[in-house]
């Protein structure tokens, strides 16, 4: 004999939930960082300095970069077997191998890079 079970027990009362979707409203602010277009060259130019502010005409300085090295060695490799290594001095001298850094002759701040 087996004894059934009446499940007299009522079923879990059931409470109506209603998820409310908060409104988020802290949203991320966005930053938007303005970047003037400079309109820099190899030669100086005049800006507006960002530091002083002043209208100037920017010193510039011609350093070496990676391109300048590479082509030193470009050309080097090339001229290696006619003795005419000498020429891969060429890219240090001349400035468009280079990159022509500007400054501010006031404030002496960066002001950008041309390269
Ligand atoms: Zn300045």
């Amino acid at each position: 004999m087996t004894t059934v079970a009446q499940n007299s027990e009522l079923p879990p009362p059931y409470t109506e939930r209603v998820d409310t979707v908060q409104p988020v409203t802290n949203q991320p602010i966005v930053l938007q960082t303005v970047i003037i277009p400079l309109t820099l060259k190899r030669t100086p130019v005049y800006v507006n300095c960002p530091n002083c502010n002043e209208r100037i005409l920017t010193t510039v300085q011609h350093t070496n970069t990676q391109k300048t090295h590479m082509i030193a060695g470009f050309v080097c490799g090339l001229t290696l077997c006619c003795m005419l290594c000498c020429l891969s001095a060429i890219p240090y001298i001349i400035p468009t191998c280079k990159k022509t850094e500007h400054y501010c002759p006031n404030c002496k701040s960066y002001i950008g890079t041309y390269s």
